[in-house]
């Protein structure tokens, strides 16, 4: 365990900038989990703890995602290519057993509701998108947000569509784009998106490293009811005010990091579903920790809990 002069000397290594913990590129995944709760933030991005299990539904995002860009790269050229390779892609979830599934909304559950999504996905993705020939697909941007302060990004897709009007209606010519893909079992709400952070930081980095405006942001999202449909939220590209308001949180929350203040918010613990953290924090919880959690060997930071004790907590 180390000791309190030498904690106290960590910390001040940290403050005068000689490296140390918590000196990446933050990303907005990595905000929101500080604003939901500051020892979330550094169990996750600290020692590294993450839960063992993962959701179903995020396993068909993360498949879908793959099969989407096959159509768009030409790889695959029918529907039925698709929902194909879906579920080639699917078959090794189907007894994994580090995958939640829904009451409901099992294994087959998704690979049913993939035939027909399939049909109007790749009629939707030729329409709007068709055979772009110079796409980036998942490519990580990392750019500077301010000085000093570095920025993380992995955008699904920058490449030309469709122009979209707030009225719903297209445009005839194609405009640089950067569109996240995501699947849901409802449509979203429309208006979340015109403010949305991971956009705009998807904007401000694709801008940055491609030297180039982008038009539109927005979402297509893969709606996977019985009857499928595929919803696209397109907006015009963030004005300045939105992008300097976006810039100037940002920068907050990365000096609190470096600062090293991780606040415990007892009021996330539950809120919208347990926190995956709870056997951490809880001591009457701590015998599922190994069961639901895992940490790495070496941590993403050589930072000790034993300083966050001393320092967050009890300081
Ligand atoms: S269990 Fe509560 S205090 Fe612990 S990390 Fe999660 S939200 Fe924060």
């Amino acid at each position: 365990m180390s000791s309190t002069s030498d904690n106290l000397a960590a910390h001040q290594n940290r403050v005068a900038g000689n490296g140390g913990a918590f000196d990446f590129p933050r990303s907005v995944s990595q905000r929101r989990a500080y604003r939901q709760c500051g020892m979330l933030y550094y169990l996750r991005y600290g020692p590294g703890w993450t839960g063992k299990k993962r959701k179903g539904t995020y396993a068909f995002g993360d498949t879908w995602q793959g099969v989407v860009q096959g159509v768009l790269q030409g790889r695959l050229i029918s529907p039925q290519e698709m929902y194909e390779a879906f579920a080639a892609d699917w078959v090794k979830f189907e007894s994994d057993p580090a995958i939640e599934w829904g009451s409901k909304t099992g294994w087959r559950f998704f690979l049913e509701r993939s035939r027909k999504l399939a049909e109007v996905s790749f009629a939707e993705l030729r329409r709007v998108i068709g055979l772009p020939s110079d796409a980036v697909y998942d490519e990580r941007f990392t750019y500077p947000l301010a000085p000093g302060v570095r920025e993380t990004v992995i955008p699904d897709y920058v490449g030309p569509a469709l122009g979209r009007c707030m009225d719903g209606s297209w445009l005839p010519n194609q405009k640089l784009t950067v569109v996240d893909w995501k699947t849901s079992d409802r449509e979203y709400g429309v208006v979340g998106v015109e403010l949305d952070e991971q956009l705009t930081t998807y904007q401000v980095g694709v801008q940055h490293m491609l030297q180039e405006p982008v038009a539109q942001v927005g979402l297509c999202v893969f709606v996977y009811q019985a009857l499928p449909k595929v919803q696209w939220i397109l907006r015009p590209a963030r004005p300045r005010e939105v992008v300097e308001q976006f810039v100037a949180s940002a920068i907050v929350d990365d000096q609190r990091i470096r600062r090293g203040e991780f606040p415990r918010n007892p009021n996330a613990c539950f809120f919208r579903g347990r926190c995956e953290m709870v056997p951490l924090c809880y001591e009457s919880q701590r015998h599922l920790i190994e069961e639901e959690l895992v940490k790495p060997e070496t941590p993403r930071n050589p930072q000790s809990l034993d300083w966050l004790a001393l320092d967050a907590i009890d300081g």
